[in-house]
């Protein structure tokens, strides 16, 4: 297995409102839309889009919900055999409100995604000692994603982390066991103090992460590309294409699955060279609207960036 996520599956209610409501006032809606989202679940399916062998490790609710992640995944070819089902929770759900001026209001119920113990990743060692790359966020339990650092650590597994969404007080082992942390720019704040607007503050930032132990540090910022900082310390801009983008949801979940592709599948190019086409992909995955739906297959995709 080349790429295996441990991550969070959330169902994305997303209502289409003229204004947002006030307290205690009920509105109508214009149009519903309800799709497959969540962190893990969205870099899963952006590594399998560009044709990476993926599995999925994760928990759902026993509900209607968990079927229509399942058929997601199972029509992408993703492994799905380590995504379980709980009975003491339901399926994560993102609650979002969109207003005619683009402006939103989200409730995030993390439910089954909390579930996640760190057993539920033991038992997905044997494919995750196989695997060339394992990916972990902070949107499900912590103890599933710091298992799964640990497992692919001792088994010399390569390990992209990914500290969202932001947060502060994390576990040692996420800096010192990651082989690439990547944060964006609210991210990196969230963890460092240091506000990312420029390229000497990712630096900065970006130092701070590495004097905690991190080996690797990527901070993406957003229209602008990324910020590679490598082991020997060097930081480096990488520009993102410009495009008109419509729609940049989900962009670093792109950016993510495109960076496992190509750590599984082109282990030899350079991490620089690596991170221009992850950001190529991602500039794809702005210019079309939704999440997992705008993600660029392989054949969408110019050959040179493979
Ligand atoms: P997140 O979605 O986590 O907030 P970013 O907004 O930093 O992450 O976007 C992740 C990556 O997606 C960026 O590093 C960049 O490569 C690409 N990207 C995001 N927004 C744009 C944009 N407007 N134009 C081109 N590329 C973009």
């Amino acid at each position: 297995m080349a790429v295996v996520v441990v991550g969070s599956l959330i169902t994305d209610i997303i209502s289409y409102v003229e204004r947002l409501p006030q307290p205690g006032e009920t509105i109508r809606g214009k149009s519903l839309f309800i799709g497959c989202g969540g962190k893990g679940a969205n870099q899963c399916v952006a590594a399998a889009k560009l044709g990476a062998e993926c599995t999925m490790i994760g928990k759902l609710g026993s509900d209607s919900f968990s079927e229509m992640h399942e058929t997601s995944f199972k029509s992408l070819g993703i492994n799905f055999e380590h995504v379980s089902r709980t009975d003491e929770a339901f399926t994560g759900v993102a609650q979002i409100l969109v207003e005619e001026t683009g402006q939103n209001s989200i409730v995030i119920v993390p439910g089954a995604n909390d579930k996640l113990g760190a057993e539920n990743v033991r038992k997905a060692v044997a494919l995750i000692k196989e695997a060339c790359v394992v990916v972990a966020q902070l949107e499900v339990n912590i103890e599933a994603s710091v298992e799964a650092l640990k497992l692919a650590f001792t088994n010399e597994v390569k390990i992209i982390f990914n500290a969202a969404p932001a947060a502060s007080n994390l576990p040692s082992e996420v800096y010192q066991l990651s082989s690439v942390f990547c944060v964006n720019e609210s991210e990196a704040e969230m963890l460092t103090g240091e506000k990312v607007d420029s390229i000497e503050s990712a630096d900065r930032s970006a130092q701070i992460l590495q004097e905690r132990g991190c080996k690797v540090v990527l901070i993406t910022l957003g229209s602008r590309g990324a910020y590679l900082k490598d082991e020997a310390n060097n930081g480096i801009l990488i520009a993102a294409p410009p495009v008109k983008a419509v729609d940049t949801t989900g962009a670093g979940d792109s950016f993510i699955g495109a960076l496992a592709y190509y750590m599984a599948y082109y282990p030899k190019l350079p991490l620089q060279t690596m991170v221009e086409r992850s950001c190529q992909v991602a500039a794809f995955s702005v210019q079309k609207p939704g999440t997992q739906i705008s993600f660029p297959t392989k054949e969408e995709l110019p050959e040179e960036l493979f």
